[in-house]
């Protein structure tokens, strides 16, 4: 979501003259777009204003003037911290006012020196005052339906830094799919920290769910492919399993975070749905799509986690199996319950089950890739790779593939067949161009070998 905040911020700050460069160095304004979702990353950002307050100075010798702004749920959270902390970032403000960007430029430039700080939620809408999406986002790109939270699962800072759950207006969404369509892009992520319990406004005066969404986005013409992130569980409603049997531009991957595999640990983490009701969903998603690719997240260590309780975490990856997956120590955010909690798991013991969770989790996104080997799969090809002479694009599983061919393929879509697996990606051989979107062999590995 923050990569699609900043090509909004730059589609805001571009009516004022401002063109996006690919490195700080020389740039009139930086905005550094931040996460505080766990400790690491909200510790990046201040090595990061280190490096940037050095090209400052280095830009002040040659009497010119560097911005810098700090933009994000760090700077949400942390707003005035940041300024007492590197008093040379000239702004920072939260996700939910970087409309405001013209009126902040103009504030902090008229009083240079004078730090200012927007963390406000405010009353109007950000969405209202954007104007609308200019920049090509390549072949693939992201869309925000939703935004916010009202789920306080107890580890969790987004509540507080993304503010309440709104969902945007069905042909407000609609109209900006059109846009990226019409910029090049084939394919559209619809984003959201809890992108299925969307509940927007339709045409029709209705409110919609994810499921009608899709299906109404799926009509646009040059659009070839959909996919969605990140849901809840709570929130995969029969709808939304069905536009995974129905709309054939839905591609067959989901990431279903589920956080834990132990009835008690979920309760705590206030996460409203136990094991049962995940496996449930999965088995529903396999009945109308033997083969979707499934992805999850993981914590280990919430406070009070037992080694039984870890170990039934791993009971249900391997009753589940999954193409990929994203695994993280429980890391305590000030002003969240969980933080508090007296029984916090030791360092070693996290590091330990992170070890354990990653190498079953790695051996299974092996063993998903190798299934695909040998099968024919539609690529959409979205930039050069790194030999020369490649181009890397994504399978309809979400997997990356290589491929020996031309960079004229870029943005376009091609059947490969695939000719060898490595742990995270496949390399492929180019069969032919085409726009078929799903997949002509289609691989069920319901049962992933751990
Ligand atoms: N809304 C999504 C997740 C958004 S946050 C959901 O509910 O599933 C992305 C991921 O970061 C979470 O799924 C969780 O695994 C991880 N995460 C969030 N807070 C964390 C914390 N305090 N420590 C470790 N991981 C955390
Ligand atoms: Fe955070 Fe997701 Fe829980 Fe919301 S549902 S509090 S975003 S983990």
């Amino acid at each position: 979501m923050n990569e699609y905040d900043s090509v909004r911020m730059t589609d805001v700050v571009t009516p004022l003259g401002y063109r996006r460069v690919e490195s700080p160095e020389g740039a009139d304004l930086v905005i550094l777009n931040t996460c505080h979702i766990r400790e690491k990353a909200a510790e990046k950002v201040y090595s990061e204003l280190g490096r940037l307050r050095a090209l400052k100075l280095e830009r002040k010798e040659s009497g010119k003037h560097m911005m810098i702004a700090v933009a994000g749920c760090v700077a949400q959270a942390e707003g005035d911290e940041i300024m007492a902390r590197a008093p040379y970032v000239d702004m920072a403000f939260g996700p939910q006012t970087y409309h405001r960007l013209p009126e902040m430029l103009a504030k902090a430039s008229r009083a240079a020196g004078v730090p200012l700080v927007d963390t406000e939620f405010p009353f109007e809408a950000k969405f209202d005052f954007l104007p609308s999406n200019s920049m090509s986002q390549g072949a693939t790109a992201f869309l925000s339906v939703q935004e916010g939270c009202d789920k306080f699962c107890t580890f969790c800072v987004v509540p507080y830094t993304r503010g309440a759950e709104f969902s945007r207006l069905v042909v407000e969404i609609d109209a900006e799919a059109r846009k990226i369509v019409d910029g090049g892009s084939r394919e559209i992520t619809l984003l959201g920290q809890n992108v299925n319990a969307y509940h927007g406004l339709g045409p029709d005066g209705a409110v919609w769910g994810l499921g009608r969404l899709i299906q109404y986005l799926a009509k646009i013409e040059g659009l070839d492919r959909l996919r969605y992130t990140t849901s809840h569980p709570r929130d995969m409603d029969a709808e939304l399993i069905y536009a995974h049997r129905d709309v054939e531009k839905l591609m067959p991957n989901l990431h279903l975070p589920v956080q834990s595999g132990a009835d008690r640990i979920l309760a705590a983490m206030n996460r409203r749905h136990d094991v049962d009701t995940y496996l449930r969903i999965i088995d529903n998603l396999r009945v109308v799509r033997p083969d979707i690719a499934l992805s999850s997240d993981f914590i280990v260590g919430y406070p009070g986690e037992t080694d039984s309780e870890f170990a039934e975490t791993l009971r249900l990856i391997n009753k589940v199996g999954f193409s990929q997956a994203y695994t993280f120590k429980y890391s305590p955010r000030p002003g969240t319950p969980a933080a508090v909690l007296k029984n916090q798991v030791p360092e070693a013991v996290k590091q330990e089950r992170l070890i354990a969770l990653q190498q079953l989790l790695s051996a299974q996104q092996s063993s998903f890739n190798h299934a695909t080997v040998g099968s024919e799969l539609p690529v959409l090809f979205e930039r050069k790779g790194r030999q020369t002479g490649q181009v890397t694009g994504r399978s309809p599983y979400l997997q990356s593939v290589h491929v020996k061919a031309d960079d004229a393929l870029i943005g376009t879509i091609a059947v490969c067949r695939i000719v060898s697996a490595a742990p995270a990606s496949l390399e492929g051989s180019l069969i032919k161009a085409g726009t078929s979107c799903q997949p002509l062999l289609v691989s069920t590995s319901k049962q992933v070998d751990a």
